[in-house]
């Protein structure tokens, strides 16, 4: 089969031709119906080393990409799992975890203890006709079909964690900023639409994006610049936002999350952009706090694909053919993907 590979570190993905893969014990061997292109990728493929990222030393190269990933079961030992059969149609959860942990017991699978790597990181992804998964990874689907909800299981997850830690103060009268409106950003506008009342300001360089924003539901779009942590200020009458969630994490943003955040609000640092935040008396808002999330939890991706499923969110997807996924990385790194795009092998 087909598969785009990250050969060596710092160097672009290469299409090779490798055999389907076969399922061990307590693993399905998934068809793939939709893999989705992360930002993360771009980190991975360009800029990370196991030098610079430490958790990668133990990934074993060449590596298939996509680590967001929907499809049909196509053959395992199913024996004992009632909700699953042959053919039915699945997403991939984000992070696989050993399920035994003091995070897994709680079901912040996310923060296993043991491992978070999964497919496309650190195992072979869904970048491919097929890829193998653990059956506790899979959630399975109703009526969505895989490519429309492979995005789930990142773009959509990952906010959906970070927005539901901080529900807590997102209440009615607060304002939320959201900054970097791709991929990621396009469902937190929406999960936020759903899961609170408070006003949203959304913040991208790009113009379609800002458009999207405005699409599914900010009700303030800004320029990234500047004068945004200024004009967030204004809007809110002089206080600033509550919750500030950076899904872009390079040193401007983070000074924009900074100036814009409230007394007693939080900035949720999501983007992987390498920046750096002062946290110091007097540098930050009193009380604010400042947090970086991983992923989502199996539990969480349940939830989000029980969301999608009722139309209550839904990704804004461009698609493109396995052939075309180099491609897609590079319209990525352009900035030229306006939602998520997604492979559909
Ligand atoms: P994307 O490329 O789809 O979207 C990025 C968006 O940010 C684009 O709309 C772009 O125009 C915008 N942007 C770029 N520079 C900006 C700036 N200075 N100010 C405001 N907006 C700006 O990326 P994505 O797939 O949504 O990923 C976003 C980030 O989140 C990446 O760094 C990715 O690695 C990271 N990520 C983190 C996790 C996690 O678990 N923490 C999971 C997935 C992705
Ligand atoms: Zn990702």
């Amino acid at each position: 089969m087909k598969a785009l590979r990250l050969t060596a570190w710092q160097s672009d993905p290469e299409m090779q031709e490798i055999p389907v893969p076969e399922p061990g014990p307590g693993e399905v061997l998934i068809r793939i119906g939709g893999a989705g292109a992360c930002h993360s990728d771009l980190h991975l493929l360009h800029e990370w080393t196991p030098e610079i990222m430490p958790p990668l030393a133990s990934w074993k190269l060449p590596m298939t990409l996509g680590h967001e990933n929907a499809g049909w079961i196509e053959a395992g030992d199913l024996d004992g799992y009632p909700y699953l059969e042959q053919g039915a149609p699945v997403v991939v959860s984000l992070t696989w975890n050993c399920g035994v942990c003091a995070s897994c017991r709680v079901g912040a699978t996310n923060y296993c203890e043991v491992t978070q790597e999964a497919g496309g990181l650190g195992f072979d992804g869904g970048m491919a006709e097929f890829m193998v998964a653990p059956i506790e990874s899979l959630v399975p689907l109703k009526d969505l079909e895989p490519w429309m909800a492979a995005p789930l299981t990142d773009a959509a997850l990952t906010p959906y964690h970070a927005v539901k830690r901080s529900i807590p103060r997102l209440t009615p009268d607060a304002t939320v900023v959201v900054i970097g409106v791709g991929g990621l950003g396009h469902m937190a506008v929406q999960l936020l639409r759903e899961m609170c009342a408070s006003r949203i300001i959304a913040l991208d360089i790009d113009e379609d994006a800002l458009a999207l924003a405005s699409e599914v539901g900010a009700d303030i779009c800004l320029p990234s610049d500047e004068a945004a942590a200024e004009e967030i200020r204004k809007a809110t009458g002089g206080l600033g936002a509550m919750v500030v969630l950076d899904f872009v994490g390079i040193n401007p943003t983070l000074e924009t999350a900074r100036q814009a955040a409230r007394q007693r609000g939080e900035i949720v640092i999501v983007g992987i952009g390498g920046g750096a935040l002062p946290v110091q008396f007097g540098a930050l808002p009193y009380a604010c706090s400042v947090v970086t999330t991983y992923g989502g939890s199996t539990g969480e991706l349940a939830e989000v694909v029980a969301m999608a499923e009722a139309g209550r969110i839904s990704p804004h997807i461009e698609t493109f053919g396995l052939d075309e996924a180099a491609d897609v990385y590079e319209r990525l790194h352009r900035n030229e993907i306006t939602g998520r795009a997604v492979i559909r092998p």
